[in-house]
This record gives C-alpha cells, structure tokens and sequence, in this order.
C-alpha cells in the first residue's frame, strides 16, 4: 500500500440489509474470515522460494491479504505453498507436513517444479506435488512473478470463501483423502 492510499475494507458477504439489521449464512461469514486470514507455511525447496520472499516484502506486501502470519509448524498453518523442485526423496516429508496440518487445509502449487515437475523430468523429481497431496490453486511459470502468486492466493481466497462448512465432513472430501490414502 503506497502512503497515499486507503486502506480498503474487504466487501460484506452476500446477505439481506434493512434499518439496524443484516442477515447472512453462517457459511458466508466463516469463509470471509477464513479467507482473510490464512497463515502459510512456505514449503520452499528452490528458486520458486525467493520468489514468495519477495512476495512476503515491501513492495508486493501479502500481508495486504491477510496473510502475513507465516507458520513454520503444520499445526498453526492452514495454507501450504509449495515452491520449489520436490523430489521423490522429499515426496514423503511433503506429505507428513501436510497430514500433520489441522483441517481445515489448503494448498498451493506454486511454480511448474511444484506443479508438474517443470523442466526436471528425471527420475528423481516427482512430477506434481498432486502426486502425492492433493492441491487446490496451480500458479504457472518458471518462476512465477510476485504478482502470479498473489493472484494464486486471491484464487484460493474465493475458493475458501465458498467453501461450505460442511466440506471437510462430505463424503466426496473423504474419497478425495481416501484416494490419496491419507487417513
Ligand atoms: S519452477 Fe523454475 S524457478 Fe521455480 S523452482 Fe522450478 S526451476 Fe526454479
């Protein structure tokens, strides 16, 4: 935020407004506050990391997304970016770091090294971080740019946002754990 300008108010959840009242959906408002508020844990193997440091400093400023609070441990986390080249070595760390995240859980590939393994297709890279957890938002490029990030993370915030309550209970969220054979 340059020194001139406002700061802006995250718009209101849908809902009905009248003289002293507004009505809403629980869903609405834990999503918006779900959404504005996510702590990452940066999973940072490679170059894909400087980018996200960038992301994190002055100029590009996360925290003007609410989501400045980085979280070293899986269990005060609830966004897992992933940034780098992922062997299959690291494969099984990965997944640990993301089992040991408390529910809910997003994630974020960020960088085709993460996404699909990039330009490493050898037999000692995974190909996909969604081999192995599965992955909400791909941000594209070798490396992303600051701004490709944000706007992954502006993607997943409208994914969280309409986000049932509900979704980590369904049975759809279940076979999508089972198929990975996570527990
Ligand atoms: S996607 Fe490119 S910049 Fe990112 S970790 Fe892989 S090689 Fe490095």
């Amino acid at each position: 935020m340059s020194k001139n300008s406002k700061p802006n108010l995250v718009n209101a959840p849908n809902g009905y407004a009248g003289e002293g009242f507004f009505a809403t959906k629980l869903n609405e408002v834990v999503g918006l506050a779900r959404a504005n508020s996510m702590w990452p844990l940066p999973f940072a193997t490679s170059c894909c990391g400087i980018e996200y440091m960038a992301t994190m400093a002055a100029t590009y400023d996360i925290g003007r997304f609410g989501a400045e609070r980085m979280s070293f441990s899986p269990r005060q986390a609830d966004m897992l970016l992933v940034m780098g080249t992922i062997s299959k070595k690291m494969a099984p760390i990965l997944r640990q770091v993301y089992e040991q995240m408390a529910e809910p859980r997003w994630v974020i590939a960020v960088g085709a090294c993460a996404s699909s393994g990039g330009v490493f297709d050898t037999y000692s890279v995974l190909q996909g971080i969604d081999k192995v957890i599965p992955v909400d938002v791909y941000v594209p490029g070798c490396p992303p740019r600051p701004e490709q990030i944000l706007d992954g993370i502006l993607t997943l915030q409208e994914i969280v946002k309409s986000e049932s309550v509900r979704r980590r209970s369904s049975d759809e969220y279940k076979e999508l754990l089972n198929s990975y054979n996570i527990k």
